[in-house]
């Protein structure tokens, strides 16, 4: 079971997971897109860390949804909107809880993909972040009954082998759609970033 604080620990975990990356991030962006996303998430995530502490009393369900709308006030670009209600809609499904289970989890991300899917009008196979969050979800749920650590190092699997697949895939949306065909052989940089953020919690 992970508490308010636990929680916290792993957001501020996710801050220096992306601070790490950022030029990573950035330069899978620079080929296909516009070469941002590390930037964006790091000028997103770092605002995130420096509200963690004033909700240190918060429920988790709170928490979550703090994060989200600093992401989606303050990322930008498409995946501010997208991690934004991914973070949010993760929020409406642990509302008012003090303490989250990998049962919790599985609802998070499941209502994430919902509503990444609806907002960004997307779907698996079209080169975006639900390559990796799909294939993460669907992995856990069928490993669960097994122990928790297990059960998420099978999502981080499916996440990275995801990530990989997206480098055969034409993009259809976002800006790598612009290149069509082109964008064939590129590593999604989204779906990286959401395999980095799963690290954490695995
Ligand atoms: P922008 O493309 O506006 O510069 P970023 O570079 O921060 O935004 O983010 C790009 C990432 O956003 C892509 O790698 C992809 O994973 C994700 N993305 C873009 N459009 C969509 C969409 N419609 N649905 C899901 N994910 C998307
Ligand atoms: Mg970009
Ligand atoms: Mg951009």
């Amino acid at each position: 079971m992970a508490n308010t604080a636990d929680v916290i620990s792993l957001l501020e975990e996710m801050n220096v997971i992306i601070q790490e990356n950022k030029d990573y991030l950035t330069q899978l962006d620079m080929p296909i897109g516009d070469s941002d996303h590390g930037i964006n998430l790091a000028r997103g995530f770092q605002a995130v860390s420096e509200k963690l502490p004033g909700l240190a009393e918060k429920d988790v369900g709170t928490v979550l949804k703090t994060v989200g709308m600093t992401l989606v006030s303050t990322v930008g670009g498409a995946s501010g909107p997208l991690y934004g209600t991914a973070f949010m809609k993760a929020a409406v499904a642990v509302n008012g809880k003090q303490e989250v289970g990998l049962d919790d989890f599985l609802a998070m991300l499941s209502a994430a993909v919902a509503g990444v899917k609806l907002r960004g009008k997307s779907t698996t196979g079209e080169q975006t972040m639900l390559d990796a969050m799909v294939p993460a979800l669907e992995a856990m749920e069928e490993a669960k009954g097994a122990p928790t650590g297990a059960v998420l190092a099978a999502g981080l699997a499916a996440a990275q082998a995801g990530v990989e697949r997206t480098k055969d895939m034409v993009a259809t949306k976002g800006r790598a759609s612009y290149l069509g065909e082109r964008s064939l052989g590129h590593q999604d940089p989204g779906a990286t970033s959401f395999t980095l953020l799963l690290s954490v919690i695995a």
